[in-house]
């Protein structure tokens, strides 16, 4: 490979998880660090990063063809990073099979980045897929930028071993991000405009720290600590563990109002044979008993989870016994998927591959389920008076786009600020957004 010249623009361009895209924006920072400039919508960067995610089939195929269709207005190949879970797990194949890729650099170690650019620049072509507990967070640049809503990975990695899931393979060993890291870094987006913040991990609910006078903290003290600072105004985490749910955390949506009335909580199948073959250690029944848990000390706390169809030998009533579970929560939200085989896993080995054509009708029967909830669910708030963070403008003049507490999208149209928080009444639903009538403009 020949040198290249030093890039002067980046995109990173981030799939799957919003662990990716914290990394994703991570990974920016870094690349500003080493004086480069973001590219503008429409032009040409000198270094693409593929920040990929392994978590369904096609994953690979999928960053091939994006690699063989990026190219510049002159038709030159700009410099490529391939980096997340795809690289963590086909790295050498891809060093391999595409030439044109100048770095490869897993989820663990993209800190390392401007240092793989530097080679790059000398010509040669390089992989790090170390996976150091920590070390990464210690190493990356303090955050410069904030959104109204912004992102913080706090525990990463797992040691569930779902049969499925190829996580703790690509993500390693679970980890919790010290306390007094997290605090600074909470303050941080704070000084940089967040009003809410989205704490991070595989299975957040997991982690844990110690104080400076050596109180160990769960991700509820956490959550009770952050919500002393007084700018910041919405706390909310994502994803957790039902084995992993605590008491205190429970108790901290009764108490906490900063913690928004928002769970999700995925369950992946409500068949019991099904989730002991997934290696999920819950059944359906002690899944329902923690929902109601929830709901006792939050009443309006809106529910989400993640959902498998198709596992190898799901039959129909297994199927079945799903649906009765999505009927019997009544979900505001949930993300549905296919079973897609996962090299390197135990169920990939598994009898009893569902057909294609049977996992795509229980697909479609469970989105339309949950589908309906969801639109019951946003039905139900119309003539709710609640706040919105306002994120951005719509589409229309005077329209602005934000979220509710609940994390229902919402348009109105009225005097706003991207970060303002409105009073709003909510007067129309659809499946996916509501309409709202401003009430009150920003606090201040
Ligand atoms: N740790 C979280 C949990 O336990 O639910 C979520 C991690 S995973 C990144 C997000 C979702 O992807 C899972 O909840 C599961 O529904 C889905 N998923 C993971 N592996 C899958 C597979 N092999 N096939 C289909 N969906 C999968
Ligand atoms: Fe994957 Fe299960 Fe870990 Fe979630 S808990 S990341 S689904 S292994």
């Amino acid at each position: 490979m020949t040198a290249s010249p030093t890039p002067r623009t980046y995109r990173v361009k981030s799939f799957g998880c919003q662990m990716n895209v914290y990394d994703g924006e991570r990974m920016a920072e870094l690349l500003a660090d080493k004086g480069m400039a973001p590219a503008a919508d429409g032009e040409d960067a000198d270094l693409v990063v593929l920040n990929t995610c392994h978590i369904r089939e096609k994953a690979a195929e999928k960053v091939y063809s994006d690699i063989g269709r990026l190219k510049k207005a002159d038709g030159s190949k700009p410099l490529i990073a391939v980096a997340g879970c795809v690289a963590q797990a086909e790295g050498d194949e891809i060093m391999a099979r595409a030439p044109a890729v100048s770095m490869v650099v897993g989820p663990q170690a993209y800190h390392r980045l401007p240092e793989l650019l530097d080679k790059a620049a000398r010509g040669e072509r390089a992989t790090d897929t170390d996976m150091p507990a920590n070390a990464k967070f210690d190493a990356l640049p303090q955050r410069r930028r904030a959104g109204p809503s912004a992102f913080l990975t706090v525990q990463e990695g797992c040691d569930k071993f779902c049969t499925y899931c190829v996580v703790p393979y690509t993500r390693g060993a679970e980890i919790s991000r010290p306390y007094a890291d997290l605090l600074a870094e909470a303050e941080r987006l704070v000084d940089n405009g967040a009003r809410e913040i989205t704490l991070l991990g595989q299975n957040v609910n997991a982690w844990t720290g110690e104080t400076a006078k050596g109180h160990t903290l769960g991700l509820d003290g956490l959550i009770r600590e952050l919500a002393k600072l007084p700018d910041l105004h919405r706390i909310r985490y994502t994803t957790s563990h039902p084995n992993d749910v605590t008491p205190g955390l429970i108790a901290a949506h009764g108490e906490v109002d900063k913690l928004m009335p928002y769970l999700h909580l995925p369950v992946q199948s409500g068949s019991d044979r099904v989730l002991k073959a997934m290696n999920r250690s819950h059944t359906a029944d002690s899944y329902l008993a923690l929902l109601d848990r929830f709901r006792a000390v939050r009443p309006d706390i809106a529910l989400s989870g993640d959902f498998i169809v198709g596992f190898p030998g799901e039959t129909d009533a297994e199927f079945a016994e799903t649906l009765r579970l999505v009927d019997a929560v009544g979900y505001a939200a949930a993300f549905s998927f296919k079973y897609s085989p996962r090299p390197g896993t135990p169920a990939a080995e598994m009898d009893g591959m569902v057909p294609m054509t049977v996992m795509d009708e229980r697909l479609q029967r469970l989105q339309a389920a949950i589908n309906r909830d969801q639109l019951a669910f946003n039905q139900a708030s119309i003539g709710t008076t609640c706040q919105v963070l306002v994120e951005r403008k719509g589409k229309h003049p005077g329209q602005w786009l934000g979220k509710s507490p609940w994390l229902q999208s919402v348009h109105f149209i009225g005097e706003a600020a991207v970060g303002d928080l409105v009073t709003v009444e909510l007067t129309e639903a659809g499946p996916n957004s509501l309409s709202a009538r401003l009430l009150q403009p920003a606090l201040a």
